[in-house]
């Protein structure tokens, strides 16, 4: 069947392929010979064509699926093959499995009506620099294992740098996830702390304790890396939050002052922009006036919502931001980098390098002292060319192509948040000051686990209709619903139909 009436006559089944035509030309594939030890470059090339239309025919077709995802645990395994051929397959038929069995256990976070946790846009153009990133295969472990690398992941994340309004003080460098940069972020805290303590006894040195500071929402990567840099949970304060959800930064101001009375040192402040659950964005300027009194290290969470400070009429909500001494923003968010791409912004770059930096006798170069080399600037020694991929995006689309998508999803939340308020016994639940809602239907009398039982059941209800994935969440122990909005094809029409979808399930 010629590929275009295949596109336009509807998927045999809701969440089955589209792609069979691939699927069957390549089943008249010739067997991979014996002989051979890896694939050709000419049988890339042509499987590669294959990959590239099954990619544009799933993201073209993307919006007729169930949003989500039926399968049952263990459904999938089943079905896979228990041990490894032993003789070649060729790649037809992984592409078949993909079609076939892969393609039915997923959920599309590329889908319009992807609503869930939060926008995780793979724009194409970044996909197509994943693609040659994968394709060169190199590696960067020094500056002369790949130049190009390094230099490519200087000057694209200096272009997000001015995109996002930091001023020169800052470099950059790109990580795996905000989950690594914070535990970078916290070690580095550690180290200045302790004026490198690392390099001594370490956290058996035996002094007094050092103690982090976030807010009581913080994200769950935060524990993560206090826990992993050795603070140990005994000394990560969880700050309350104010009405908006924010740090108060009175209570931590308070908590610093009870640390340094116990003789306890206060060590760091993460602060978020753009909470998980509500997108609450603590007060920066605050923090980082604590920070200077006390010469703590200020880390900003800006995973999420850092992706809108390339918006100027954004950049109000972390103000203050240049008196932080690390920054994690996800361009694999919002921005629409394919996962992973996380940059790591620093004031202090020797620092940085003092903490993270190795010296092996077989990395070293003659042109050490005149270049950067990204293993002393995190964890991995190994660097992918993931650079290619924000270089992509960015060059591909210009600031203003993004921007505009940015104040679309603004826009279309804005909307939303207007019929919501407007509709009783449904509620906003907190501010929203990005794309971001937590909505409850509070019919009158249903309060306490009744009310939780009826929240989780009418979203049980828009689920069943495969038409939108949201996410559940917990605001002061009650259930609620986030509305997380921004995916790439998320137009007005389909916050219409959501909108629609919502009344109709609380009928
Ligand atoms: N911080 C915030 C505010 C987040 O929302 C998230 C992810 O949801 C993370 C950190 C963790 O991001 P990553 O998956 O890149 O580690």
């Amino acid at each position: 069947m010629p590929r275009q009436a295949i596109l336009e006559s509807p998927p045999p089944r809701a969440d089955r392929v589209h792609c069979a035509h691939i699927v069957d030309d390549i089943d008249h594939c010739p067997q991979v010979p014996m002989t051979q030890t890896s694939m050709s470059p000419e049988e890339f090339r042509r499987m590669a064509h294959e990959v590239v239309d099954w990619i544009a025919d799933y993201r073209t077709n993307c919006a007729s699926r169930p949003v989500q995802t039926t399968v049952q645990p263990g459904e999938l395994l089943a079905q896979l093959p228990a041990a490894p051929p032993s003789t070649p397959e060729g790649f037809a038929a992984v592409l078949r499995d993909v079609d076939q069995l892969l393609l039915p256990a997923l959920s599309h976070w590329q889908h319009p009506n992807f609503f869930g946790y939060f926008p995780s846009n793979g724009d194409l153009a970044s996909v197509l620099g994943d693609f040659l990133s994968t394709g060169l295969g190199v590696l960067g472990l020094a500056w002369q294992s790949a130049p190009a690398l390094t230099e490519l992941e200087e000057r694209s994340v200096d272009w997000l740098r001015q995109m996002l309004g930091l001023s020169p003080a800052w470099s950059g460098v790109i990580q795996d996830t905000a989950s690594t940069s914070t535990l970078v972020g916290l070690i580095c805290a550690r180290e200045r702390t302790s004026q490198h303590g690392a390099t001594r006894g370490g956290l058996q040195s035996g002094e007094a304790p050092l103690v982090v500071y976030t807010s009581a929402d913080a994200h769950s990567s935060v524990d993560k890396a206090a826990l992993l840099a050795g603070f140990g949970r005994d000394f990560v304060r969880k700050v309350p939050v104010d009405d908006n959800r924010a740090l108060d930064a009175t209570a931590l101001r308070a908590a610093i002052h009870h640390d340094l009375a116990a003789g306890r040192r206060p060590c760091a402040i993460v602060a978020t922009t753009g909470t998980t659950t509500t997108t609450a964005m603590d007060p920066i300027a605050a923090c980082a006036e604590l920070a200077r009194e006390h010469g703590l290290w200020l880390h900003v969470d800006g995973a999420m919502a850092g992706s809108a400070m390339i918006l100027p009429e954004c950049r109000h909500l972390w103000n203050g931001i240049e008196g932080a001494d690390s920054i994690v923003v996800n361009p694999h968010k919002w921005l629409g980098v394919a996962f992973d791409c996380s940059t790591y912004f620093v004031r202090d770059q020797d620092h940085l390098v003092r903490v993270m930096s190795t010296n092996p006798s077989y990395l070293r170069t003659a042109v050490d002292d005149r270049v950067k080399n990204y293993r002393d600037w995190g964890i991995p020694l190994g660097r992918r060319f993931r650079a290619l991929k924000l270089w992509s995006l960015i060059r591909t689309h210009g600031t203003e192509r993004l921007q505009a998508r940015l104040r679309r999803d603004l826009e279309n939340a804005r909307w939303l948040t207007e019929q919501i308020i407007a509709t009783a016994p449904w509620r906003v639940l907190a501010p929203v000051p990005l794309q971001t809602l937590c909505v409850r239907h509070e019919p009158a009398g249903v309060t306490g686990e009744a009310l939780d039982r009826h929240t989780l059941e009418w979203l049980r209800r828009v689920h069943a209709t495969g038409r939108a994935w949201l996410t559940p969440a917990q605001l002061d122990g009650r259930w609620m619903v986030r509305i997380s909005i921004g995916a790439l094809d998320t137009e007005r029409e389909h916050i219409a139909q959501l909108w629609q979808d919502l009344q109709a399930a609380t009928c």
